[in-house]
C-alpha cells in the first residue's frame, strides 16, 4: 500500500514524525512518502532534523505575509503533481491547519483514502480557534478514516453521523512524540540550545514558561497576557521563560511590553528537543497551545491554558489544565494561587494524562493494515 503523510507546521510534524517512523518501519507492506507544504518553514525544518526525516516532496510554500487565500489555494494546487507522480492509496493529514484542510480536499480529488489523524476535536464555535475549527471540520467531513485522539473526540464525530467503523480511538500521537523525546532529550549531551537554556534557568526560582500563538488572541488578547506576565513577574518569586512565536503579531506587543522587565526571560522559538527539556524543568505552564495542553500533564506539569474555550475539554474535566482565558487578573491569580500554595499545586500535577499511552501510531498503522 502507498502511503502519503503530509503536514506544514511545527505542531503536525511533532504529532506525525512518529507515524511516519512506524510506517516506514514496515517496508513489507507499506512505500511511505512524506509531503511537507513547508507553512512554518524554519520551525518545520527543527523537527525535521530531530527526527531525521527527509521529506519527498517540499511544497516550500511559506511566504512573507502569507495570506489565508493563496495558502489555501497554493496547497491545493500544488499538490496535484505530488498526487499524480506518486498516486497513493492513502493520504494522511493532522489536526486543523490550512494543510490540513487543502491537504485533504486534493487527496479526495485524487480519489485516495483520506485519514485524518487527531479527529473529532470540536469547539462548535466557528471563529475560535480561527480558522482551525473550520479547517478540522471540513476535514472530518472529507475524510475517509478517523483517529480520534480520544472517546470525547469519538462522540462527537458520532454525533455527526460519521460511520463508526470509520473511527478508531487511538490516543494522541503526541504522547507517542513526546516519550521518544524525553528518553533522548535526557541522553543529548553538549547540545548547544540546553546548555544555554541552562545558563538562563535560575534554579533559586520558580519557572513559569510561556507559549503563545493562536490567532484569536491577537490584538487586546495579547496585551492583556503580556500586562499579566509582567505582574507576576513583578509580584512574584517567579522566573518567566518565554520562546515567542515567530508571527509579527505576537513578537511586536511580546516585546514592546516585556522587553526589560526583570525576571523575564524572552528567547526565540526553540528547537522540540530543547523546549521539551525546559517543560521538564518548569513549575506552571502558561500557554493556548494546543499541543503543550496535552504534553504537559505527562511531564506532571500544571497548565494554565489563555483562551476561553477549548477542543481539549478532557484535560480540564481530568483537572490538569485550568482555562484563564485572557483576563489579565485571572492569569495572575492563579498563578499566583499554585506557585504558593503547596497543596494545590501537589494535587494538579500528580493527575493522570486523559491524552494517551504512548501506542497511538502503532494502532493506526495495525488498522490500516487490517482495512
Ligand atoms: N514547541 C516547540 N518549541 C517551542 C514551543 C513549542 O517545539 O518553542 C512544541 C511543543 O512541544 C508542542 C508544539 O510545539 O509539541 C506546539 O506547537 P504550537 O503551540 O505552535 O501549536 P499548537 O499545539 O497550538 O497547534
Amino acid at each position: 500500500k502507498k502511503i502519503l503523510i503530509v503536514f506544514g507546521t511545527r505542531p503536525e510534524a511533532i504529532k506525525m514524525a512518529p507515524l511516519v517512523k512506524e510506517f516506514q518501519k514496515d517496508k513489507t507492506n507499506f512505500e511511505t512518502k512524506v509531503c511537507v507544504t513547508a507553512q512554518h518553514r524554519e520551525m518545520l525544518d527543527q523537527v525535521l532534523e530531530f527526527y531525521d526525516i527527509k521529506p519527498d516532496f517540499d511544497l516550500d510554500l511559506m511566504k512573507p505575509n502569507q495570506n489565508l487565500y493563496s495558502l489555501t489555494a497554493d496547497i491545493i494546487v500544488g499538490m496535484k503533481p505530488v498526487l499524480e507522480n506518486f498516486s497513493p492509496d492513502y493520504v494522511f493529514v493532522h489536526g486543523d491547519t490550512s494543510t490540513t484542510m487543502s491537504a485533504g480536499i486534493a487527496g479526495f480529488y485524487s480519489g485516495a483514502k483520506v485519514c485524518h489523524i487527531e479527529a473529532g476535536l470540536r469547539t462548535y464555535n466557528k471563529r475560535a480557534p480561527f480558522p482551525e475549527e473550520i479547517n478540522r471540520q471540513i476535514t472530518g467531513r472529507i475524510a475517509d478514516y478517523h483517529f480520534a485522539p480520544t472517546t470525547t473526540s469519538k462522540n462527537n464525530l458520532l454525533k455527526e453521523n460519521t460511520a463508526e467503523s470509520t473511527i478508531l480511538v487511538t490516543g494522541n500521537t503526541v504522547i507517542d512524540a513526546l516519550m521518544y523525546s524525553v528518553e533522548k532529550v535526557l541522553n543529548l549531551e553538549n547540545n548547544l540550545e540546553i546548555e544555554n537554556l541552562k545558563t538562563i534557568v535560575d534554579s533559586n526560582k520558580d519557572l513559569v514558561l510561556v507559549t503563545g500563538h493562536r490567532r484569536e488572541n491577537h490584538g487586546q488578547g495579547f496585551l492583556n497576557i503580556c500586562e499579566a506576565l509582567k505582574t507576576i513577574a513583578e509580584t512574584t518569586n517567579a522566573q518567566i521563560i518565554y520562546p515567542v512565536h515567530l508571527n509579527p503579531n505576537v513578537q511586536k506587543p511580546v516585546y514592546e511590553i516585556l522587553a526589560d522587565v526583570e525576571n523575564v526571560h524572552l528567547i526565540d522559538p526553540l528547537s522540540y528537543p530543547a523546549f521539551v527539556w525546559l517543560m521538564n524543568q518548569s513549575k506552571i505552564i502558561i500557554t493556548d497551545s494546543g499541543g503543550v495542553q496535552e504534553e504537559a500533564p505527562s511531564l506532571g506539569k500544571p497548565v494554565l491554558v489563555m483562551r476561553d474555550t477549548t477542543e481539549r475539554p478532557e484535560a480540564v474535566e481530568v483537572g490538569t489544565v485550568l482555562l484563564v482565558g485572557t483576563n489579565a487578573e485571572l492569569i495572575v491569580n492563579e498563578t499566583t494561587s499554585l506557585l504558593t500554595n503547596n497543596n494545590r499545586y501537589k494535587k494538579m500535577s500528580s493527575l493522570h494524562n486523559p491524552y494517551g499511552d504512548g501506542k497511538a501510531s502503532k494502532r493506526v498503522v495495525e488498522f490500516i493494515l487490517k482495512n
